[in-house]
């Protein structure tokens, strides 16, 4: 790349810990793009978009590591270990995730791994799905006329239920931000109604954010698992005042 800055070297035995963004490759950073252009390896998960990794050159080696489409995937101990075993075997190891690397990407967890055995490794954050692929539907997740809050959360535990948050609490922030919940709609909407929740608040659901396929479900709180029934994973459910402004800044293939 030609720039007027220079970028950080990618040091053969090290690993980046990259986001990917929400689908849209434009949304990539240049440290992420850099990452790409000199890796040796790429990890990468099942939602990190193709037209992404075909940004990796011609020979670098591409590992998917996803779990998608009934699949087994590897477990996270076993990604971890992948990746220290490819560090110290001297390559440029990218691992590429989804959004951001440190949203709901365990990547906490591999940058653990990393750290504790001493394996030279840089975080490169993303667009989280739940803040720019919100933004494609038009919905700022802050508003100054509605909230000055928001919550970024996940809607599924371990069993694939809605998991045992302080509902009450989360009941009082203004904008809600599910992560992982497609199947949990209405289980999510009857608890924050439960919780004192206005069941007239209007929500959203957004799928395959910044991509061609990108769709949007519009409805009140009490409607919207209804109303997004037919919606495709991935999806993000937005609560609260700030997904009424789909109707207006709706500007993403419109
Ligand atoms: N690290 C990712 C989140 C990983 S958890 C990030 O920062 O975005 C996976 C969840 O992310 C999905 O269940 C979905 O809720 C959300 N997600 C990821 N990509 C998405 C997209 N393009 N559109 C809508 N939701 C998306």
């Amino acid at each position: 790349m030609n720039l007027p800055f220079a970028l950080p070297d990618f040091a053969p035995g090290s690993v980046w810990l990259a986001g990917a963004g929400p689908g849209d490759p434009g949304l990539l950073s240049l440290l992420a793009l850099h990452g790409l252009v000199h890796a040796d390896v790429v990890v990468h998960d099942a939602l990190v978009d193709a037209r992404v990794l075909d940004l990796a050159r011609p020979e670098a080696e591409r590992i998917g590591v996803g779990k998608r489409g009934g699949q087994p995937s590897p477990k996270q101990g076993e990604i971890t270990a992948r990746l220290i075993a490819l560090a110290r075997s001297g390559l440029r190891v990218l691992r590429l995730k989804g959004g951001d690397p440190f949203v709901f990407g365990r990547g906490a967890e591999e940058a653990m791994g990393l750290a504790d055995t001493g394996v030279p490794f840089r975080v490169v954050p993303g667009v989280s799905s739940g803040i720019g692929g919100l933004a494609y539907a038009g919905i700022p997740v802050t508003s100054r006329g509605t909230n000055s809050a928001v919550c970024l959360l996940t809607g599924h535990d371990a069993e694939g239920k809605a998991p045992a948050h302080d509902w009450q609490a989360l009941a009082r922030i203004p904008v809600l931000v599910f992560y992982m919940a497609l199947r949990n709609f209405d289980e999510i909407s009857g608890r924050l109604i439960a919780a004192g929740r206005d069941p007239g608040e209007p929500a959203a659901a957004v799928s395959r954010a910044t991509t061609a396929q990108q769709k949007v479900a519009l409805g009140t709180l009490s409607e919207i698992a209804a109303a997004a029934a037919d919606v495709e994973a991935p999806a993000i459910l937005v609560v609260g005042e700030v997904a009424r402004l789909h109707q207006s800044l709706d500007w993403f293939l419109s």
